[in-house]
């Protein structure tokens, strides 16, 4: 799968210091192979990872994450931002609010047009009615009202009448009468585009001026949804877009395609047959789910915003020439609790997650350290060497803790620093965060 090929291919990357033309072009080969796979349009694929090279290289790679970890945040970014950036919403103003349903047979439109009436009544309130524009076949008309009284909301149908225009005026007539504020047209959709449909959709949007014309596709069928909601969409002109089926084996590529190809935006998700598997679009979770890798993700983000990058580097090199004192300790103290909850931070980094379920980390954790590293002299922080038992006692009571809190302070603080001469940055982190215990 997508994510898994991803991750194949950014290990390639592992270990290397910095983002360069090689090593991207090895990775984007992937990336772009993993699109195609998981149906992404060949030239939605070449765009984006031409956009993805653009961006990545001459990219500094922070010292507390490796490129890879890069790559993904970069990809991830860039794929959120090509689905759209923010989800879409709901624009209902008329009175009432009109949404016609559109998409292929099978695609979802009955059952998506219950979730929807189900979501617009319990989340905000409204008062929806479906109207049964699905006038072909009598078990569609069925369908829709097993939906409608699985939800406790009414149908409207007239099982002789064949003009849809009709059913849909009059319902839009009856739902004024009752006080409905939202009516919700399903439509019958052929199993390929005909022009037939074509023109019975067309001219009922004509007919409704809906607030909202919304395709409904079924996510699971790859290149043809794009081609499907390009012929839909020259035709109709639709707002927004559905995507059902995303629960079970699917692949995310469709959201990126069709979201390029017609550039409407994703507006829900379908992810299962219950009335409840519905879900705004987020095309940030969707670029997770299409990576796989949100952890990584938010990690690389945070520590992006709060690591200062030349700090890192200029720390690097005290530690190689073993010059790392307490004010470089205090200072990565500062760095650690500017990135937030510690615990959380933690259980981020791959394999530390499980392993400190249990364990307190809180926010005051370095309070006693930071005080202790206060109270000393600058030359004492330099020059630790120097603190001997009467200093000591000195710092104890200058920070309000105790003789032993100094000592093992001073004596973790000099494992620290003989251990710092071997591990890396994020390896650093995670003493750290040791010592805090
Ligand atoms: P329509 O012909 O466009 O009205 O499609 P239907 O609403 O009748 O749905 C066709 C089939 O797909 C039905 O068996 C639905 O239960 C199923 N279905 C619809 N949406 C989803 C979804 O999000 N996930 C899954 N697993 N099945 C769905
Ligand atoms: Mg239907």
């Amino acid at each position: 799968n997508l994510s898994d090929r991803l991750e194949r291919s950014f290990k390639i990357l592992k270990g290397e210091g910095k983002i360069t033309e090689i090593n991207v072009a090895e990775t984007l080969k992937d990336v772009r192979r993993a699109l195609l796979d998981a149906d992404v349009n060949y030239k939605v694929a070449k765009t984006f990872t031409d956009t993805v090279k653009k961006k990545a290289l001459g990219q500094n790679v922070l010292t507390a994450v490796k490129p890879g970890q890069m790559m993904v945040k970069i990809v991830h970014d860039e794929l959120a931002s090509l689905m759209g950036g923010e989800a879409a919403e709901l624009h209902l103003e008329q009175k009432p609010a009109i949404i016609l349903m559109s998409g292929l047979q099978g695609s979802g439109k009955t059952t998506f047009s219950g979730k929807l009436a189900n979501m617009l009544k319990t989340k905000q309130h409204r008062n929806p009615l479906l109207v049964a524009c699905d006038v072909y076949r009598p078990a569609a008309i069925d369908q829709l009202k097993v939906v409608g009284s699985q939800i406790d909301v009414p149908v409207y149908t007239e099982p002789e009448n064949k003009n849809v225009n009709e059913i849909a005026l009059h319902a839009i007539q009856e739902a004024k009468a009752k006080g409905y504020d939202t009516v919700i047209i399903d439509t019958a959709g052929r199993l390929a585009v005909d022009e037939q449909m074509m023109d019975e959709i067309a001219s009922l949007k004509e007919t409704v001026k809906p607030d909202e014309t919304l395709f409904v596709v079924d996510s699971m069928t790859g290149q043809d949804a794009v081609n499907t909601a390009k012929e839909f969409n020259d035709r109709l002109d639709f707002d927004g877009v559905v995507l059902t089926k995303l629960d079970g084996d699917t692949r995310g590529g469709a959201a990126l395609s069709i979201r390029t190809v017609v550039t409407k935006p994703i507006k829900f998700i379908g992810t299962g047959e219950k009335m409840e598997a519905i879900d705004v679009f987020h095309p940030d979770r969707m670029a997770d789910r299409i990576l796989g890798m949100g952890d990584v993700v938010s990690l690389v983000e945070r520590a992006q915003e709060q690591f200062d990058e030349e700090e890192a580097r200029k720390l690097q090199k005290k530690i190689q020439k073993n010059k790392f004192d307490f004010n470089d300790f205090l200072n990565q103290i500062e760095q650690i609790k500017k990135m937030g909850n510690l615990k959380e931070l933690a259980s981020m980094i791959p394999g530390v997650g499980k392993a400190i379920k249990d364990i307190d980390i809180d926010d005051n954790a370095f309070n006693g350290i930071e005080a202790i590293i206060r109270s000393m002299t600058p030359q004492e922080r330099t020059h630790p060497e120097v603190l001997n038992v009467s200093r000591r006692q000195r710092i104890a009571k200058g920070s309000g803790t105790s003789i032993q809190e100094v000592n093992r302070l001073i004596k973790q603080f000099d494992q620290t620093r003989k251990m710092m001469k071997m591990v890396t940055g994020s390896q650093m982190k995670s003493m750290m965060a040791n010592m805090a215990r």
